[in-house]
Formats: C-alpha cells, structure tokens, sequence
C-alpha cells in the first residue's frame, strides 16, 4: 500500500514544532514522489523576515527553515488545491512505542502525525499521483505546509499571503466523517498584573499582585460563563460532545511571586480565547479590555498590562452550498457513506483560504479516539485508503 509506505518514511522525520526542523527533507520525500508523476514540483521557503514578524525571539536556536511544498500538473481552466500539513506537535509523554517509527497493529498505523496530519499528506499525495495523467480541463495544485501547529502564519497563510489562490480547495486536517465547512479561531493574551515587593512581615507596605490577579481570573471565569451562553449557528462534528460551535476562554497559565517572604510584585496570566465564525477579533478584544477597565473602575490600585498575541488562525464559515462542499459529499456516497456538513472546535489553515472567499472543505483521516496531540496516536489503515479513495473520486468529478 503506497500510503502507508509513504507515512512510514515521512513519521520517521523528525517534524514537531516547536521547534520545527527538518522541514525540507520531509517534503522533499513528497515532492519526489509526485515529481516522478509529471508535477512541478517548487520548494517555496518563508523569509526570514516573515518568520520573525510572527514568532518574535520566541524561536529556539536549534529551529529550521521554514518551507513549503507546492506542486502543479494541468493548466488553464479551474483550479483546485489540496492541503496538509507536515510539521507535527511533539510526542509528549505516555508512549509505549517509538513514536517516530511507523508501528502496524490491528489495522491501526501508530506513530506522531499519523492521524495529525502526516496521514492528511500521503492520503492527498498518492490520490494526487494517481489522478495526474487525468487532469484535464484545469489544474491541480498540492501543498504540503508548515508550522500549523504554531498558527499557521509561516505555512499555508504565506503562500496565500505570497498570491497563492484557486477556486475551490481541500484541506486534509480533520475527521474523517465530516465535510467541514467552519471552524473556530484563536485568540491569545496575557495579563501582567503589577503590584508592589515589601517584605512580608510588613506586607501593609505593599501591593500583592497574585492578590490582585486572583481577582482577574475570576472575572474571566464570569466571562467564560457568559460565552457558554453564545452559541454559532453552525452544528459541530457530533464526536465533539457539542451540537453547535461554541466560544471559550480558558485561563490557562499563571506565574508570579519570587520568594516565600515577599510581597509579589507581579503576577502574569495567559489566557486561551476561542472565537465562533460569528465573532470577530476586534470585538472579542474590545468585550475583554471592557471587563479589566471594570475592575480598574472598582479598584484603583490595579495595574495591568493586556498584551494580545498577534492573530493568526480566525475563524471562518463557508457558504454551505458551495459546489466543493456537493461534490466532497456527493465521491463519499459513491464509496458508500455521508459526512456530516459541520465546523470544527479546533483551529485549521482552512482560514488563509476561507478569506479569500475560497471555498475549503476540511476534512481528513482523522476520528475521535486516535488520540491526535497525545501518546499512541495512531490512524486507521482502511481510513487512510478509503479517504485517499475519496479525493480521487472528487477529482473525477470535479475535472470532468
Ligand atoms: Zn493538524
């Protein structure tokens, strides 16, 4: 099975990020082997500047360069594009195997990225191969990008950034039974709250910043409840747990104090942010920046500083009519099931393309239970071929 021949050579490079490192000669495995079925094959790499722009100094030394795979047989006509990632995140704790060694059991492929999104790339990589000699009437474009794990920016957001485009598209990087037509986005800030040191046998000297960032966090924590409350319009994947898109926000990491025996001066919060297709970044900012100045008004002697990340994965909603969306469900009846027309709760590239008013299904070899981002992760062989299988049968229809 050429699928799994592939992944068992891309999972065995090494690609979490952070850092993010040898890039290139996992794509180069991909561009071989479509460059060996008529595509032009082009290594795009994202400037240094850009790449400084979105992660700041927050980079480790040891990170290498940013690439991107773009590959094209056909000309004229329409186009249609078909995305994965490469990178992965990394393995974390709790493996009972290699997890950079491809490992078949029980029908499952184990390893990090099999399911997230290596699994995307060859499933897409080898329809593509195949179809190839078929492409007529239009264009076929493949891109294997980088750093999705980290926004996106650097990968897929730069060659759209950099004038990529096309008139429908494909992104493999979700489940398998859904045709996804939104998904979430991402907001993330931080809260330095500054307060004032004094030893803490006289600490009516000073101003305790864990003290004050206490009452921050529960003010968040009310404005999680009330977003609960806020639901999108678009149903979720069922395997979610939820019916509909749903925002969030989530304080999700707090650092503060410098010895038992003193008053902090400071204290730092992180908060994670998620956005339905309805929200939009400005007005989500301004709702958070409303409730810290209530506290201000209630306590003058708290003292903030809100910074947000710069933004990179939004959220999105495509219309669900769209021709791409017909024919993605139409190649999954003719292999006999149906997805389900739904959004995703996570974060995907499928954005960069969304804004151009391209539509993108997302999709993708993945299921609940394959323990994407955690130990074991593993893809079903028969969904890696079947998904393949899928894309093929779309291809068909959509040149013909
Ligand atoms: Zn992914």
């Amino acid at each position: 099975m050429e699928e799994k021949r592939l992944l068992d050579e891309l999972v065995a490079i090494d690609t979490c990020v952070p850092p993010g490192r040898n890039y290139e000669r996992a794509l180069k495995v991909v561009g071989d082997y479509l460059e060996g079925a008529g595509f032009q094959v082009e290594y795009v790499k994202t400037p240094e500047e850009v790449v400084r722009e979105v992660f700041g100094d927050k980079l480790p030394k040891d990170a290498g360069e940013r690439v991107n795979l773009v590959a094209r047989v056909g000309q004229g006509g329409r186009t249609l594009l078909l995305n994965a990632h490469i990178d992965t995140v990394p393995p974390g704790p709790g493996w009972t195997r290699n997890p950079f060694e491809l490992f078949e059991e029980g029908g499952k492929l184990y390893g990090r990225g099999t399911s997230d999104d290596k699994g995307g790339v060859v499933a897409l990589a080898c329809a593509a191969k195949r179809f190839a000699s078929k492409v007529v009437n239009g264009s076929l474009v493949f891109t294997a990008t980088c750093d999705e794990e980290v926004g996106g920016r650097t990968g897929l957001g730069y060659l759209v950034q950099k004038g990529l485009r096309c008139d429908d598209a494909l992104v493999a990087d979700g489940s398998i039974r859904v045709a996804g037509i939104a998904a979430n986005g991402c907001m993330r800030f931080s809260v330095k709250v500054i307060g004032k040191a004094a030893h803490a046998s006289r600490n009516w000297l000073g101003i305790n910043a864990i003290e004050k960032a206490s009452v921050v966090v529960q003010a968040l924590t009310e404005l999680n409840k009330k977003l609960s409350s806020r639901l999108s319009s678009v149903p979720a994947d069922p395997e979610s747990g939820v019916k509909f898109l749903r925002p969030s926000l989530t304080v999700a990491m707090i650092q503060g104090g410098v010895k038992e025996n003193v008053v902090p001066p400071e204290c730092t919060i992180i908060v994670d942010r998620r956005l339905i297709p309805e929200e939009n970044f400005e007005e989500a900012r301004l709702e958070i920046q409303t409730v810290l100045e209530e506290l201000r008004k209630k306590d003058a002697q708290l003292k903030y500083q809100l910074d947000f990340e710069p933004q990179n994965h939004f959220s999105f909603k495509i219309p669900e009519d769209s021709e791409i969306v017909k024919l993605y469900v139409k190649s999954w009846e003719d292999i006999g099931s149906t997805p389900i027309i739904a959004g995703g709760l996570g974060c995907v590239d499928s954005c960069y393309l969304a804004k151009e008013h391209i539509p993108v299904v997302t999709c993708g070899v993945s299921r609940a239970g394959n323990s994407v981002h955690g130990a074991d992760e593993f893809v079903y062989k028969e969904d890696l071929e079947k998904f393949s299988k899928a894309v093929e049968k779309l291809m068909t229809l959509y040149f013909a």
